[in-house]
């Protein structure tokens, strides 16, 4: 629900309304337009009748607003949200470029992969100490070794660090020590994880689940943001189709999609999404012209023998040549509607 306050409204007449808002347990949203002032009310707003909303003075109107996510949507927010991250601003217009193995290893791999990526312009270094593999057989990551491997690397780079939680067991160390927390596909409904990542003021990188819609994805931004953390960042991987020829199917079209509904930047993840490194310069592309505000790429410096993900790892050879060439398509991207 949005209400539509009058131009020439006293601000002292906006207490009560939001004392009522309050009471009935609802979030508040100031919207502040150029010649507009609206609050945006989140929540179970079924508590509160628009007849009595327009008993107050100041009340021009009030919009019902019909999606179920109202905090990441663009409604309640028409401006962009630009969060600014260990230095680094993403949502700004600006390409934001994450880059690293897709498994810490040791500390010799992801020194060596930090040098590297950094050296071609990455912004933020990625690396999972604690990894969901699909096999229990598999190699599942360093846990807390490769996440101080991680600290190291950005002491030695200055390249802020992106790390997939998948318990709430380590909410405390990740809210510490990394400088993005990743949500992965497979936990983007874990709600238990959502709502405790929400009481912590940490950037969030929300991977779309792989199969969910993007009103489901959404949701579950609204999830973290209902607790008070408002810096989420979604990450488009890829979805299941009935497409067997690449890992999941890029669903690029989410990029525009996304900043139709929403105000959350939007980022790229072409790794997981092909499946193959050969594919990964392409589709990066493609996410830079289609109006994405940055990309995930796994590079590796031995993809042959990588613990995780190698057959998508680009080595970084050649993720230097994607970094220079996709800076040649943004000046042409799709950018807002
Ligand atoms: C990853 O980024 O390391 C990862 C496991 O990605 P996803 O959750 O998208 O599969
Ligand atoms: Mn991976």
């Amino acid at each position: 629900m949005i209400i539509v306050l009058k131009p020439n409204m006293n601000e002292k007449d906006l207490a009560p309304i939001y004392n009522l808002a309050k009471s009935r347990g609802l979030i508040t949203q100031d919207i502040i337009g150029e010649s507009t002032r609206m609050i945006g009310l989140a929540g179970d707003t079924a508590s509160l009748s628009p007849d009595d909303l327009m008993l107050f003075p100041c009340v021009d109107r009030i919009i019902k607003v019909q999606e179920p996510y109202k905090l990441a949507g663009r409604k309640f927010h028409p401006e962009d949200s630009v969060f600014d991250i260990s230095g680094r601003k993403i949502g700004d217009g600006s390409f934001t470029v994450m880059a690293g193995p897709c498994s810490v290893e040791s500390e010799e791999q992801i020194l060596n992969i930090a040098a590297d990526v950094k050296a071609s312009g990455a912004d933020f270094l990625r690396g999972g100490a604690f990894k969901p593999r699909s096999s229990p057989y598999s190699f599942m990551g360093l846990g807390l070794e490769g996440l101080e491997l991680l600290k190291i690397a950005r002491s030695k780079t200055g390249l802020p660090i992106v790390s997939e939680i998948m318990s709430i067991e380590y909410l405390d160390v990740f809210a510490r020590d990394v400088d993005i927390i990743q949500i992965g596909t497979r936990n983007m409904q874990n709600f238990t994880l959502l709502q405790e990542i929400g009481k912590l003021k940490k950037p969030v990188l929300l991977k779309r689940g792989f199969a969910a819609t993007i009103d489901e994805w959404l949701m579950s931004a609204e999830y973290i943001m209902a607790g008070g953390n408002d810096q989420v960042i979604l990450c488009e991987r890829g979805i299941r189709t009935f497409e067997t020829a690449t890992r999941n199917t890029l669903d690029l079209s989410a990029v525009p999609v996304l900043k139709q509904k929403s105000h959350l930047p939007v980022i790229v993840d072409p790794s997981h999404a092909t499946g193959f490194w050969n594919l990964v310069a392409p589709m990066s592309l493609a996410a830079a012209a289609c109006g994405a505000d940055g990309l995930i790429i796994e590079v590796h410096n031995d993809p042959a023998h990588a613990l995780c993900d190698g057959a998508q790892s680009l080595t970084p050879e050649a993720f230097d040549e994607l970094a220079q060439t996709v800076r040649a398509v943004l000046p042409y991207a799709a950018r807002g509607e």
